[in-house]
């Protein structure tokens, strides 16, 4: 019999559940394959720089696979329509009698996924597994067998279900009866951008990401709830870029988190990282139990009232980190430039976009996703509906960031303003936050732009625009 691993966003051998079942079987030939859509991509918004760690992680998953006698195909295409004809075919050639895949959330993943399997109905055995999150969508539920609209009651049923039994880690297969395959040919390039990541901070490979995870948990977890906010600290783990891509899986995080930390699940030290891996599991039981959260739709109806400002200007402004809010603009000029941005940061430079430029955040959404490293449809809508105050679990629409003050708070020196906005070095710390007050009463000319918007009159009428909003509902 002939197997075949579909890779998708589960670039990885250990803890791969699709692999892992389709290796079960030691007679079976085994066959991965991964298909690239570049037009999909685009259509998504995939950044350069995650398409340039996909393929480098790719690479890495190739020659690891091949050590195990896996062969690793690739094919590229268009769209993900296209893709299901490609698997068609490819399981016709090869003779293959069962197809092996992650479950992907997101509306259009999940569509194709169903295609796939309609197509093979009868000829090619499909089976599907929840690899991509702790637990599967739809088994954390309230007491009506509903999916929670709030975090917090969700996080507390989510851990209560981990106390009675962590789920399983796959062990990564053993070699196939063959041996190693050589020699494994070079992957060729994508059809699509790609933009270099910086391999100091994003070293591809799972090794790379499990020695990252095993010195986070072992070194720093404890201290996360005192460091994790402030931006010019190393203070999170930095791995969402790998688990993004599937290079790491979230139940590898948590059986290292109570390894290293083992009152991690009854609230001591690590209890509040735990918390952030339940708010990824999150937003992606909510991509399930709401399918309109893909179609670009608020979760809260009336917000879709709310009359957005269309101004490129401010728009090209925030992207580009020239609001003359410097803690918004070293942020976006740390993205534009890494491809990654701290969890704080994220939040400020949404609500600046969405509650003091009053601009729809699905553009900002969009423009995220075409520069984030770790670009992921669930955390990113998710983040931006909290931050818009559109989502299930919102910061209520009155509560709006004062980035001058959040600047003040998180990055009371300016280091990380300064690191990121070299016109600004020359400026002592306490001005930092607001340089042009600082210029002007020394007669002082500065190369940074003033603020484009009065943050008391815009908070003003973000107000009024959500109050009106909220009005003809
Ligand atoms: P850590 O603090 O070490 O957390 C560990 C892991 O938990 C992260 O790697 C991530 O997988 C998960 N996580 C942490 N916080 C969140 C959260 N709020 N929501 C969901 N998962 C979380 N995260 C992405 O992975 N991709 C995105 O595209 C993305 N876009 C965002 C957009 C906005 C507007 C906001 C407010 C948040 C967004 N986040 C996104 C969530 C969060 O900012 C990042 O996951 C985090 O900054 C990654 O850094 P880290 O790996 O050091 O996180």
């Amino acid at each position: 019999t002939t197997h075949l691993v579909w890779f998708r966003a589960d670039l990885r051998i250990h803890d791969n559940l699709a692999l892992a079942a389709a290796c079960r079987d030691k007679n079976a030939a085994v066959l991965g394959l991964f298909i690239a859509t570049p037009q999909q991509w685009q259509d998504h918004a995939m950044a350069p720089r995650q398409a340039a760690f996909l393929w480098q992680n790719l690479q890495a998953l190739q020659t690891a696979l091949a050590e195990r006698g896996i062969p690793l195909h690739v094919r590229e295409v268009a769209t993900f329509a296209e893709s299901v004809e490609e698997i068609k075919q490819f399981c016709a050639k090869h003779q293959v009698d069962a197809l092996f895949y992650n479950y992907q959330y997101e509306l259009n993943e999940h569509r194709r996924d169903r295609e796939v399997e309609r197509c093979l109905e009868g000829n090619v055995v499909c089976q599907g597994f929840d690899d991509s999150v702790l637990l599967p969508p739809g088994s954390v539920t309230t007491g009506n067998g509903e999916m929670y609209k709030v975090f917090t009651p969700f996080s507390r049923a989510f851990i209560r279900r981990l106390q009675e039994g962590l789920p399983e880690c796959a062990h990564a297969p053993k070699a196939r009866e063959g041996g190693a395959l050589t020699p494994v040919s070079p992957l060729k390039p994508f059809d699509y951008p790609q933009c270099a990541v910086d391999e100091t901070l994003f070293p591809a490979g799972e090794q790379a990401a499990l020695a990252r995870l095993r010195h986070f948990c072992q070194q720093k977890v404890a201290r996360y709830p005192d460091e994790r906010d402030f931006p010019d600290r190393d203070g999170t783990s930095r791995l969402s870029a790998w688990l993004a891509l599937g290079v790491l899986s979230p139940r590898q995080c948590l059986h290292r988190l109570v390894t290293e930390q083992p009152g991690a699940l009854e609230g001591g030290p690590g209890a509040v990282w735990l918390n952030e891996l339940i708010w990824r599991d999150f937003y992606r039981h909510l991509l399930t139990a709401w399918p309109t959260l893909s179609r670009h739709k608020p979760f809260i109806g009336w917000t879709d009232k709310v009359r957005w400002q269309q101004n490129d200007d401010h728009f090209q402004a925030w992207c580009e980190g020239k609001t003359g809010y410097p803690i918004v603009d070293a942020a976006m000029r740390q993205m534009n430039e890494t491809g990654w941005m701290h969890n704080r940061l994220r939040m400020i430079t949404a609500s600046f976009l969405v509650k003091d430029l009053l601009i729809d955040w699905r553009r900002g959404e969009r423009y995220f996703m075409t520069q984030l490293v770790d670009g992921d449809y669930a955390a990113n809508n998710g983040g931006w509906q909290w931050a818009a105050s559109t989502g299930t679990d919102a910061a209520p629409y009155f509560r709006i960031f004062n980035p001058t003050t959040q600047g003040e708070k998180f990055d009371a020196q300016g280091e990380f303003i300064r690191r990121w906005l070299p016109e600004l070095r020359h400026i002592p710390d306490k001005a930092v936050h607001q340089p042009w007050t600082w210029a002007e009463k020394r007669g002082a000319r500065l190369d940074y732009p003033r603020p484009i918007v009065d943050h008391k009159a815009a908070r003003a009428a973000t107000l009024a625009a959500y109050e009106a909003a909220r009005k003809t509902h």
